[in-house]
């Protein structure tokens, strides 16, 4: 997206709209487990955290259902009911919330420097970057030409418009699994479109799918583009790709799911920071520590492998806590 770009404090036209500038002793974008986590710690540990929510406040989990894998919810608990908790603990210890994205970043000087909505530059000691992940496309033209038409990434935002209709969900991760089983609940028949002969989830989700009788999975198909007058009415798919035995074939659905990963939220950091070929931000094993001093990375921004609520938030304590160690260190 070309509104996320490096920051350059000392080009007039970057900052002919910028309105004021704040320092802060710790910054953190993102509000997710990671974010609200490290929040929760930098204020105990009175760093007067400054937390900027970005688009999605409280993250991926706001949009699924059941979370059942977070400890201490033994019943397990709705997804944005879990982060509106988070939230309310990260406050309750004096963090600032706001809402607000981060445009820009200037990373090379000792003070880090974040552009707010185009707007507004903070000035962190520390900086806590958290901005997870975010849904991918097919890369069809048909995707955009459909969107808000029959195409989502969220089954759970969407679901609802489709009771009683015949959806597809791509992808065979977890991801897949939980939205396949999930709208099999609200619809009368969902497909699975799986481009390989095996599913990526876990096992427990693969038993529920394949326990819930309404789904059936497409398996070595990939989905090539949709067709429909007024919004999706099918979707042409090709059958064992590259083999003698390639075929086309056409299946009438109402929705088109997209649940094959996430791209880490890392455009505006990647001139500064360490990255891997995918995007994800470069940590010092066994810390939150960037390739900068004083920049950590919690949460799925730096984690490519384990990508879980628990995971992300046991980043943002040790974020939070390497920030606390690095402003002692420096004695800011
Ligand atoms: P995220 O939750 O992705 O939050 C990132 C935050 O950064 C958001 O608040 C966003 O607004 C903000 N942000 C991004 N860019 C900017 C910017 N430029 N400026 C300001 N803010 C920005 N995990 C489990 O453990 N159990 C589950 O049951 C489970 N279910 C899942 C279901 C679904 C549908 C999905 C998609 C994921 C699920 N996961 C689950 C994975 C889990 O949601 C993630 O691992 C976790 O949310 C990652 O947390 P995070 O804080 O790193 O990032
Ligand atoms: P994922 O594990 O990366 O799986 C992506 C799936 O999409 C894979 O099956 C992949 O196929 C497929 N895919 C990718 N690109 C594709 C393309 N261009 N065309 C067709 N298929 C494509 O992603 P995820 O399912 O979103 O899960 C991400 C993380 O969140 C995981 O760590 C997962 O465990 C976690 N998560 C956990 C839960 C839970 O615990 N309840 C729920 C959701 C997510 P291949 O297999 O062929 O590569």
């Amino acid at each position: 997206m070309d509104v996320f770009k490096p920051l350059d404090l000392s080009n007039d036209d970057q900052n002919s709209d910028i309105e004021s500038v704040e320092k802060v002793r710790c910054l953190i974008i993102g509000s997710g487990p990671a974010g609200y986590t490290a929040a929760i710690y930098a204020a105990r540990a009175n760093l007067k955290p400054v937390l900027y929510t970005g688009l999605q406040m409280g993250g991926q989990l706001t949009t699924t259902t059941e979370v059942e894998n977070y400890p201490g919810y033994p019943d397990g608990i709705t997804g944005p009911l879990m982060m509106e908790e988070f939230k309310k603990q990260a406050e309750r210890f004096g963090t600032d919330v706001r809402i607000g994205i981060a445009t820009g970043a200037d990373l090379s000087g000792k003070v880090h420097k974040v552009k707010i909505d185009d707007k507004k530059v903070i000035e962190a000691d520390t900086l806590i970057i958290a901005t997870g992940a975010t849904a991918k496309y097919l890369g069809l033209e048909a995707e955009s030409r459909y969107a808000g038409m029959g195409v989502s990434a969220c089954a759970t935002c969407d679901g609802f418009f489709y009771k009683g209709k015949v959806v597809a969900v791509v992808g065979g991760g977890d991801t897949a699994a939980e939205e396949a089983t999930y709208l099999a609940g609200l619809c009368e028949k969902v497909y699975m479109i799986v481009r390989r002969n095996v599913l990526r989830a876990s096992k427990a989700m693969q038993e529920r799918v394949f326990d819930t009788p309404n789904i059936e999975i497409l398996w070595e198909h990939q989905a090539i583009d949709l067709y429909g007058e007024d919004g999706v009415e099918g979707v042409v798919l090709v059958r064992k790709k590259g083999t003698s035995g390639e075929e086309t074939i056409k299946v009438s659905i109402d929705g088109f799911f997209l649940a094959i990963g996430h791209s880490p939220n890392s455009d505006i950091f990647r001139d500064y920071l360490e990255t891997n070929e995918t995007g994800y931000i470069k940590t010092i094993p066994g810390s939150t520590k960037t390739s900068i001093p004083g920049v950590f990375a919690a949460g799925d921004v730096q984690d490519p492998v384990y990508r879980q609520a628990v995971t992300a938030a046991g980043s943002g304590c040790m974020a939070a806590i390497d920030a606390e160690r690095y402003l002692a260190q420096i004695k800011v």
